[in-house]
C-alpha cells in the first residue's frame, strides 16, 4: 500500500505519539498494505530450499514463493456477483494463459473459494475438463487436467463462490447504520481470495471487469464504466473498459449504497493533453465531506506530472473513502482507498489532519507511476514502490503546499528508521522473498523511510536535476512493465551521469544496519587540518551485532566552521577509514560530519566535538539540528556520552527555534521514561517541566503552522508526560463542556487541535461520569476526527475499573478497524497500565488476536511486548508469541525484533539508568 507505514517499534515506545504516528505514518500501507495471510491450520508450509522462480509449474510439489514460469497469463475477462447484504459473493474468470510446456497440472493461486466448475480450452478450442484444490493455506492451487494440455495457447474457465471477508482484506463488507458496504484490500496477497488468478506483480496484463449488483448499489472499479445492462430481479449488470496491463493486487471494487460525488473533468494542463475524470465515494452522507480532498486533487497530480514529465497514466481518478479504517491508504489504479480519516474534512480541519492528507495523497498518486505504471516483478524489490512514494510524497507536498512544513519529513522519517535499523535483527531494504508468509513483512520501516532516506541522499550527491533525468529515463523505458532494483539503479546512473554511485546504492540495500562514522580533527599542521574518519555498523549498549562486520560506500558531506566561514565539503567515503582534507586554512571551530542531514549514517564524536556542536546548537541549521539530536540520543544508547551531556544536549535543540528540532529532541527526552522506569518518574517529570516550559511560553501568540504544530505536542507533553498540574486543571473544565458532561455539548470549548489532549485530561483527572460519557459519544460519532481524539484519550484511562469497562468494550466489537488496536498499544506502553493489559491479554489471548487486522496481524502482535524493559518480561513475551505461532504466520522477525528492543532497554537501564536520574534530577 501505499502507504504509509506502522511502526510498531516506535510506537510502542513513545506512548504520546503513538496515535498520531499510528496515523500518521501508517498511512499508506501502504499503509496499510499490509495484506495478510489467513490462519489456516489445515496445511503446514516447509520452505522450499530455494527459490522456486525457474522452476516448472508442472512440479508436483506446490510452489511456496514464485509459481514459476511454466504457465503465463496474457489477458482476464472476470465477472463478480456483489450483493454486500448477503454473505457470499460469486464470480466466474476465463483467463487466457501461455502453456510454455505440455502439463497436466497447472499451478495458481485460490484462497478460500468454492469452485464449482473449472476446464480449459486449448489452443483448437477443445475442452479439457479439470479438477480444482487448494494445496497451501497461503493461497496456492492445483488446476488438474484431464488429459495433458500442449504448449501454446489457451485458455482458463473457473466458476466459484467465496464468503466476504470481514476484517479489512480481500473482498469485505462493512455493516454500518443499516447499510452494507464491500469493497477491496489486495495487496500483497489477497487477490487470491477474490478470483483465482496469477497473484503476482510480475504477471501484468489487461483485465476486463463486469460487476453484477443490486440496481440501488453503487458500483465502482479500476476503469470507467462502458456500459450497463439491467437484469431483472432488481439486478444490473456494470461493465467496465479494458484496463491497461496491470498486475492482480492493484485491482479494485468497492460496491454498495456509496455516496457518489462526480467532481468532474481535471483539465489538461502543459504535460497531459486529456483530462482525467474525478470522483469521490464515500459511505451514505459523507460525500459532502469529500470537497477538500477533491479540490486539492488537481494541485498535486500536477505536481507528480511535471516531476515525472508523463501523463497521469489512466482514464479516471476516484477517492474511496473507506467505510471501516484499515489504518491508511492503498494505491489501487484508478481506485484508491483511504480511511476515512485522510480524506474527509474541511478548510477548518486541524492540520495535522490536512497534512496527513496531502502527504499520503501525494503518496498513493506518486504510486500511478511508480508501482502501478512500472511495477516489481517480485516483492523483493517492492521497496521501490515504497521508498520512492514516501520520497517523493515529501517532496510533491512541499511543492503544492510550501508553508505546510513537509520539507524536513523524508529526513525524520529516515532517523524514526535509523532505531529498527540498530537492531541486529534489522531487516536490509532488498530482502530476498522466497515464500508467500515472508511477503507482509516486506512493508516496514526499513522499505519506506530508510529506503526514502537513502533516495534523498543519492539525489543529493548527484543533485537534483539529475536524478529527475534518471526518474523519467526509467519510466520511459518500463511504462506498463516491471523492473528490478538492478534496472532501476541503473536508471538512476545513466541518467544522472554518475556511474559511480551504483555501488553506493547496493550497499545501502543489500545489507541492513546504521553506518557509524567515528570523526575527529587533525589540526597537526594548523594550516592543513584533515578531518579523520572511520565507520562501522552502530551498535546500541547491549547489542549483538560485531560493528566491524558491514562497511558501506557512503556520500558524505561536511559542513564546518573555519577562517570565520562556514564551509561544507562532499567525498564518496570507501573503506573502514579515511583522511579528509579540509578546505580550510585555521583549525575548524566547529565541525557536523552531515552537511544539510541528508547522509544515512550517525556520527560519534568525542567530548570536545560535541561540546563544540552543542554549545551553538541554537544555531544549527535545522536539518543538521535533527541529525545531532538522533546522534546524541545513539550515543547515550552506545553509551559514549554522559548522561548529563545527554540531557543538557537535549534541552539546547528543544530551545531550537524550528518547531520539529523542538518536537525531536522532546520525543528522545520522552523515550527515557520507559528506561529509567515508573518508579522514578518524578525527577523527570520535574525536568521535563522545567526544560518545555520556556519554550512554551515562547509561543504565545504565534500563529504560523510550525508554531501551531508545536505547540499542540507541546501541550500534550507538558500535561501527559510531564504531570503540569496547572495546566490541567482549566482544561478539565473544557474537557467536561465539550462532551456536555453538565448540560448540552459544546464543540467550541476545544479547539480541535487540542482535542485528544483536553478529553484525556478529563478522562484521567474527573473519572467515571466523564469516562462513560466519552465512551458512548465515541462509539456513535461518525465524525473521525473525533472519534480519534476520543479513543486516544479513553486509552489513558488508568483507573483499574475503568480499564475493565474500556476493555470489554474492546471486546465487544465497539471501536472500528484499527482503532482497538491502537487502544490497546497505548494500555500496554503506558506504565500505569502496562499489568493490567498484560494480565488481559494473557487471559484474552485468542479473542484478542482476532480482533487484530489480519493484515498486519503477524507484525504487530509481537511488537505489542516492545515496550517491556526486563530481561524476564523478554522470556515471558517470547513465550507468549510463540505459543500462538500457528496462527501468526512470519511473525518471527517481528518477534525477534521486539525481544532485541526488551534486551536493548533493559541493558541501557542497567549501564545507564541510575546515571539518568541523577541527571535529570540536577537539571536546572
Ligand atoms: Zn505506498
Amino acid at each position: 500500500m501505499t502507504c504509509i507505514e506502522y511502526q510498531p517499534n516506535n510506537l510502542v515506545l513513545h506512548e504520546g505519539t503513538l496515535m498520531s504516528k499510528f496515523r500518521f505514518l501508517q498511512i499508506g500501507f501502504c499503509f496499510v498494505t499490509f495484506s495478510a495471510v489467513l490462519a489456516g491450520c489445515s496445511k503446514s508450509e516447509t520452505p522450499a530450499p530455494e527459490s522456486p522462480a525457474s522452476t516448472a509449474s508442472a512440479s508436483d510439489t506446490a510452489p511456496v514463493g514464485q509459481l514459476g514460469d511454466a504457465v503465463a497469463p496474457n489477458h482476464y475477462r472476470l465477472e463478480l456477483s456483489i450483493d454486500p447484504s448477503q454473505d457470499r459473493f460469486s464470480g466466474t474468470v476465463e483467463i487466457d494463459i501461455t502453456v510454455n510446456e505440455p502439463s497436466d497440472r497447472i499451478w495458481l493461486h485460490g484462497k478460500d473459494l468454492d469452485v464449482t466448475q473449472v476446464y480449459l480450452l486449448d489452443a483448437r478450442e477443445q475442452r479439457i475438463d479439470a479438477s480444482y484444490a487448494q494445496e497451501l493455506d497461503s493461497g496456492v492451487a492445483l488446476i488438474t487436467l484431464r488429459s495433458p494440455v500442449d504448449a501454446g495457447p489457451a485458455t482458463l474457465h473457473l466458476t466459484y463462490s467465496a464468503a466476504f471477508n470481514t476484517n479489512t482484506n480481500a473482498l469485505f463488507k462493512v455493516d454500518r447504520d443499516g447499510h452494507s458496504y464491500a469493497v477491496t484490500q489486495f495487496e500483497p496477497i489477497a487477490a487470491r481470495s477474490v478470483f483465482p488468478g496469477f497473484d503476482e506483480p510480475g504477471f501484468k496484463v489487461p483485465f476486463d471487469l463486469a460487476v453484477v449488483a443490486r440496481a440501488d448499489d453503487v458500483v465502482v472499479t479500476t476503469t470507467p464504466e462502458a456500459s450497463v445492462e439491467t437484469l431483472g430481479d432488481g439486478l444490473v449488470r456494470h461493465e467496465f473498459e479494458t484496463t491497461r496491463p496491470m498486475p492482480t493486487y492493484l485491482l479494485a471494487f468497492a460496491v454498495g449504497p456509496y455516496d457518489l460525488v462526480d467532481y468532474g473533468m481535471i483539465p489538461p494542463n502543459a504535460i497531459r493533453d486529456r483530462e482525467v475524470h474525478l470522483r469521490g465515494i464515500a459511505a451514505k452522507g459523507l460525500g459532502e465531506r469529500m470537497d477538500y480532498a477533491l479540490k486539492n486533487t488537481d494541485g498535486l497530480l500536477s505536481v507528480l506530472e511535471e516531476y515525472f514529465g508523463t501523463p497521469y497514466p489512466y482514464k479516471k481518478l476516484d477517492l474511496i473513502a473507506m467505510p471501516e479504517s484499515f489504518g491508511g491508504a492503498m494505491e489501487n489504479i484508478g481506485a484508491i482507498t483511504y480511511d476515512e480519516y485522510l480524506l474527509l474534512m474541511d478548510e477548518d480541519s486541524p492540520l495535522n489532519q490536512r497534512r496527513a492528507y496531502t502527504v499520503v495523497h501525494a503518496h498513493e498518486m506518486a504510486h500511478m507511476w511508480f508501482g502501478n505504471l512500472v511495477t516489481p516483478g517480485w516483492w523483493n524489490d517492492i521497496w521501490l514502490n515504497e521508498s520512492f512514494a514516501s520520497w517523493m510524497m515529501n517532496k510533491a507536498a512541499q511543492g503544492y503546499w510550501p508553508e505546510g512544513e513537509f520539507d524536513r519529513e523524508t529526513l525524520k522519517g529516515a532517523l524514526g528508521a535509523m532505531s529498527n535499523d540498530s537492531l541486529a535483527a534489522a531487516r536490509q531494504i532488498r530482502e530476498p522473498i522466497d515464500n508467500n508468509d515472508k511477503i507482509s513483512g516486506a512493508f516496514d520501516g526499513i522499505t519506506y523511510q530508510k529506503g526514502g532516506g537513502v533516495l534523498a541522499m543519492l539525489e543529493r550527491y548527484v543533485g537534483e536535476d539529475r536524478f529527475q533525468a534518471g526518474i523519467r529515463l526509467h519510466m520511459e523505458r518500463n511504462a506498463d512493465s516491471t523492473a528490478t532494483a538492478e534496472e532501476f539503479i541503473a536508471s538512476v546512473a545513466e541518467g544522472s551521469e554518475r556511474a559511480e554511485i551504483e555501488t553506493a546504492f547496493k550497499s545501502y540495500i543489500e545489507q541492513p544496519g546504521v553506518p557509524l562514522l567515528s570523526v575527529s580533527l587533525n589540526c597537526a599542521d594548523e594550516n592543513n587540518p584533515l578531518l579523520e574518519v572511520s565507520q562501522s555498523r552502530y551498535a546500541p549498549l547491549g547489542s549483538t551485532i560485531d560493528p566491524n562486520e558491514s562497511e558501506w560506500q557512503i556520500p558524505m558531506c561536511v559542513s564546518f566552521t573555519a577562517d570565520g566561514e562556514q564551509k561544507s565539503s562532499c567525498t564518496l567515503l570507501s573503506g573502514k577509514e579515511q583522511s579528509i582534507k579540509l578546505d580550510a586554512e585555521s583549525c575548524p571551530t566547529r565541525v557536523l560530519p552531515n552537511a544539510d542531514g541528508t547522509g544515512y549514517y550517525r556520527f560519534s564524536m568525542d567530548a570536545n566535538g560535541w561540546q563544540g556542536l552543542l554549545s551553538s546548537a541554537a544555531d544549527l541549521p535545522p536539518a543538521e539540528a535533527l541529525v545531532v539530536a538522533d546522534s546524541l540520543d545513539a550515543a547515550l544508547r552506545a553509551g559514549t556520552v554522559t548522561a548529563e551531556a545527554y540531557v543538557s544536549g537535549m534541552a539546547a535543540l528543544i530551545d531550537h527555534e524550528t518547531w520539529d528540532v523542538a518536537d525531536a529532541a522532546m520525543g528522545h527526552l520522552e523515550a527515557m521514561t520507559n528506561v529509567v522506569g515508573a518508579s522514578h518518574l518524578e525527577p523527570l517529570q520535574k525536568a521535563f517541566r522545567d526544560i518545555v516550559q520556556p519554550r512554551f511560553a515562547k509561543l504565545a501568540g504565534k500563529s504560523d503552522s510550525g508554531s501551531n504544530l508545536l505547540r499542540q505536542r507541546m501541550q500534550r507533553f507538558l500535561i501527559v508526560m510531564a504531570n503540569d498540574q496547572a495546566m490541567r486543571k482549566p482544561l478539565a473544565e473544557q474537557a467536561a463542556a465539550r462532551i456536555g458532561l453538565d448540560g448540552e455539548p459544546d464543540p467550541g470549548a476545544v479547539p480541535v487541535s487540542q482535542l485528544e489532549t483536553v478529553l484525556s485530561i478529563g478522562v484521567q483527572d474527573i473519572g467515571e461520569p466523564f469516562f462513560d460519557l466519552l465512551l458512548g459519544q465515541a462509539i456513535a460519532s461518525e465524525d473521525p476526527a473525533f472519534r480519534g481524539a476520543a479513543a486516544g484519550a479513553l486509552a489513558r484511562v488508568e483507573d483499574p475499573e475503568l480499564v475493565k469497562k474500556l476493555q470489554a468494550a474492546l471486546m465487544a466489537g465497539d471501536f472500528k478497524g484499527t482503532e482497538a488496536l491502537g487502544i490497546m498499544a497505548r494500555q500496554m506502553v503506558r506504565a500505569a497500565t502496562t499489568e493490567q493489559t498484560y494480565a488481559w491479554i494473557k487471559e484474552n489471548d485468542d479473542a484478542i488476536i482476532e480482533r487484530i487486522p489480519e493484515s498486519f496481524r503477524s507484525r504487530i502482535v509481537p511488537s505489542l511486548g516492545s515496550s517491556f524493559c526486563s530481561d524476564e518480561r523478554a522470556d515471558e513475551w517470547q513465550a507468549f508469541v510463540e505459543s500462538h505461532a500457528d496462527g501468526l504466520p512470519g511473525y518471527e522477525r517481528p518477534l525477534a525484533q521486539a525481544i532485541e528492543n526488551v534486551r536493548l532497554c533493559a541493558a541501557l537501564r542497567e549501564a545507564k539508568g541510575a546515571e539518568l536520574v541523577a541527571a535529570f534530577e540536577n537539571y536546572n
